[in-house]
């Protein structure tokens, strides 16, 4: 039996506890409260006034992983483009900073003022395309905010869990994160490039530390085409050392890759041999891409060359070597000569035009 003076102290106790319990939440799932708590700021890359796809790429992938996201865009004039970039679906807010010192994209100047801004917005990631400007710039913060940076990454398991493809391509590595924030460039062939338009996101000027900038662009050289640009292009035709010279490559790759409306691409041996640009290089140290169709000509298939484009919907190849390497990931394969095949293709298709 309880003395009744401690019976009274009990009762008293336990009204206090009742008191002190905190208002139950209404129930939601670890789900769904974690998306509660991810912001992502989507750095958008721009030529010309236009989004490139790797920048919608990035924010396809923060779409995916859920929370907010906001996107940054910095160069003279900008606004306009921060008012077109707020029509992209599943962007918040786009920050914009109007300053000339950002128009060429040089990571030194770029990465003070993100660190800035992630800072200020309190950012749990930042997601960037694994273009050469997300190359320079994320490892430049990382840096800066002390954590690790996590590189062209083609899937998103969880927040902090990421899949990317390593040594060419071969091995998959899965990446868990403890760091905050997550510093995450994004492979843009991965991800779709989202919808530019159906979004109505907030435009506010970002901050701009106005850090004195180290470096001073000097010039740039672009190799000018109309045809499509590799990276995006719905249909890609590459040509390799099977080639033999810069004029036979000349004359016969551009020509098949504009009866199809593609663009033109090439191995590193054919670059190498000074047979096509160094930008038009498709594989581990260049360009990927992945394309609806890509069409190559004496290109024998190296890992390093399968790193670039092994994710094209349809691989067609030329090749007079049956047992090059090309032809275990190719869907379609002629075993002939290029020099009588390519042309006899390429009239093939202009008399279908
Ligand atoms: P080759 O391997 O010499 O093949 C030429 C092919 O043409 C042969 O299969 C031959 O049968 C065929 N051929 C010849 N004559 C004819 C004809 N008349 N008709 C039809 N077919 C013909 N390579 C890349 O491409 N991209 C990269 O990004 C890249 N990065 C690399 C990174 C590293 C670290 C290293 C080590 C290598 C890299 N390489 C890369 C190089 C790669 O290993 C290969 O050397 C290169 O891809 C070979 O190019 P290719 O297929 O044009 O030449």
């Amino acid at each position: 039996m309880v003395p009744p003076i401690r019976n009274a102290l009990l009762r008293q106790a336990t009204t206090c506890l009742r008191q002190t319990q905190p208002t139950p939440l209404p129930h939601l799932s670890r789900k769904a409260t974690l998306q509660r708590l991810l912001s992502t700021l989507a750095v958008l890359e721009q030529r010309e006034g236009k989004l490139n796809h790797s920048s919608l790429a990035a924010v396809t992938a923060a779409q995916r992983m859920g929370g907010t996201i906001h996107g940054l865009l910095a160069g003279s004039n900008v606004k306009p483009v921060a008012d077109e970039a707020a029509k992209v679906d599943g962007l918040e807010k786009i920050l914009y900073i109007d300053n000339s010192d950002y128009d060429k994209g040089l990571p030194e100047n770029w990465a003070p003022m993100l660190v800035e801004n992630v800072k200020k917005g309190g950012y749990t990631h930042v997601f960037a395309g694994h273009s050469a400007f997300g190359k320079n710039l994320l490892p430049r913060v990382a840096a800066l905010m002390d954590v690790q940076q996590i590189s062209d990454i083609t899937h998103i398991d969880s927040e902090d869990t990421f899949i990317r493809p390593i040594y060419a391509g071969n091995a998959v590595l899965t990446v868990q994160s403890s760091d905050s924030p997550k510093i995450v460039t994004v492979r843009g062939t991965a991800f779709p490039s989202g919808a530019a338009e159906g979004g109505s996101a907030s435009v506010e000027a970002g901050v701009d530390p106005k850090a004195p900038c180290p470096t001073e662009w000097v010039s740039e050289n672009l190799a000018k085409s109309d045809r499509p640009e590799l990276g995006t292009a719905a249909r890609v035709v590459s040509g390799g050392r099977g080639l033999k010279s810069k004029e036979e490559f000349d004359r016969l790759i551009p020509a098949l890759a504009d009866a199809l409306g593609a663009a033109v691409g090439a191995s590193r041996a054919a670059v190498d041999s000074g047979f096509a640009d160094n930008s038009l290089q498709v594989g581990q140290t260049g360009k990927n891409v992945a394309p609806q169709l890509y069409l190559c000509a004496g290109i024998s298939g190296a890992i390093q060359h399968l790193a670039g484009m092994k994710d094209s919907k349809v691989i067609a190849c030329i090749n007079k070597d049956a047992d090059a390497p090309i032809f275990q990931v190719a869907d379609v394969g002629l075993v002939g000569d290029l020099f009588e095949t390519v042309p006899e293709l390429t009239e093939k298709l202009g008399s279908l035009t």
